[in-house]
């Protein structure tokens, strides 16, 4: 888990064309494991067993199209924040160009590993010129591939994986449930993890290497174990206000994909806007469980909205999407915020449940014979 690869570069090299190469081959074997995002610019790739996130930070940087230094220092630090492995792309039937000088020099602070992919490396006439780029100066292994027809992209990902920390950390927690909190900005996601951190005792220990993208924190409440994912938090430690929305996303991807339960969050104050209907959707696409939690609750003047209103709105929005529990909560005044914490246990309690095939049958076996299924052929 966290092993992620972000792809920097300026734009024309290639980057989409690898990224689509690694996650979209997969996709079809990805589809029938885990839920995956579709997203263009984030998605899930394999190497030998070994799964991890890949971005295209060009895809992710609004304006990256016509480069300019800031679309530049934005990819390196989405890449430098987001990333255990960072891949820099070149083009060698252009060599070095002007702005990929422009990415070294701020890569070369970047205290990760980084590799340079020296693409367009189509022929094995080509397959020499890479060597070039050693003119960059950066402490990089460089690898020739073509982006187009896959090779040397094997040799890669070989490469890759090598930086990927070890597994195991999570085992030991394994079957406990994971719940993240999401939702736009100012929902007030930080302060129920706040509320929540300040019951005595009920934070137990902030799990290892998962520091980079979310807190993870084994909570131990009310005799209740979980792991709270935390990814408001981090937002604001790695002081990148100016791109709240953008990361936002990002992350709301990302902790929507390691849950099990996700806890999405609105302000009550603002209505139902169109990125909540956005992370809602997000949630239910990858069939985690979903409660929503429908916050700044103080704030709103009972009579003109009363919580039914509300609900039977945002149900009519979601349909068909109908079994998710909504709650009305202040995390100003801790009102129900415990509750939403419960119910988000009980969610995954039903969604890990096994009925039997007998129990199963019994339930069944009433409707198929009321409504026998149509007989094929005869
Ligand atoms: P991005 O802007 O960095 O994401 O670049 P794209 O992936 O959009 O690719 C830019 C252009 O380079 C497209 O026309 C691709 O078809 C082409 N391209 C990408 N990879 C290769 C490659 O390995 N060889 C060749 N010859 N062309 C490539
Ligand atoms: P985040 O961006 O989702 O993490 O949101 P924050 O937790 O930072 O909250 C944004 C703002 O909303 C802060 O000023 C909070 O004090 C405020 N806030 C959060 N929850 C509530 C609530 O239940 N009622 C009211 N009135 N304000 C709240």
């Amino acid at each position: 888990m966290g092993n992620t690869v972000a792809i920097v570069g300026r734009p024309n090299v290639g980057k989409s064309t690898l990224f689509n190469r690694l996650v979209g081959e997969r996709q079809a074997i990805m589809d029938n494991t885990s839920g995956v995002t579709r997203d263009r610019q984030y998605g899930k790739s394999f190497w030998q067993e070994i799964y991890f996130d890949l971005i295209d930070t060009g895809g992710y940087v609004v304006g990256s199209e016509d480069i300019f230094e800031e679309a530049i220092r934005k990819q390196v630090n989405l890449a430098m924040e987001e990333a255990d492995v960072i891949l820099f792309m070149v083009d060698v039937n252009v060599g070095i160009h002007g702005l990929d000088e422009e990415f070294a020099n701020l890569l070369r602070d970047v205290q990760k590993p980084i590799i340079i992919v020296a693409n367009k490396s189509d022929t094995f006439k080509k397959g020499n010129d890479y060597v070039e780029f050693y003119g960059l100066g950066l402490d990089a292994k460089i690898f020739p591939v073509s982006s187009q027809s896959g090779s040397g992209t094997g040799d890669l990902l070989e490469e890759v994986v090598t930086h990927f920390e070890t597994q195991g950390i999570e085992d030991q927690y394994k079957g406990l449930p994971r719940i993240a909190i999401v939702g736009r900005p100012n929902v007030g996601k930080s302060s129920l993890l706040n509320a929540l951190l300040g019951v005595e005792r009920s934070i137990v220990t902030d799990l290892a290497g998962t520091t980079r993208d979310s807190i993870d924190s084994l909570y131990n409440l009310y005799d209740k174990k979980f792991i709270l994912t935390d990814t408001a938090g981090i937002r604001k430690k790695a002081k990148i206000n100016e791109d709240i929305e953008f990361y936002s996303i990002l992350r709301s991807t990302r902790a929507i994909e390691k849950s099990d339960v996700c806890i999405v969050m609105f302000d009550a104050s603002k209505g139902i806007e169109s990125q909540d209907m956005h992370i809602l959707g997000l949630v239910a696409q990858q069939k985690k469980g979903l409660i929503v939690l429908v916050n700044k609750w103080d704030l709103v003047e009972k009579e003109t909205l009363t919580s039914k209103k509300f609900e039977d709105t945002l149900r009519e929005r979601m349909a068909p999407i109908d079994y998710f529990p909504i709650i009305f909560t202040s995390v100003t005044t801790k009102q129900r915020i415990f509750k939403s914490i419960e119910i988000a246990i009980e969610v995954f309690a039903n969604k890990t449940k096994k009925i039997s095939t007998s129990k199963l049958n019994e339930i069944l076996l009433k409707d198929i014979q009321k409504f026998p299924p149509p007989s094929h052929e005869g």
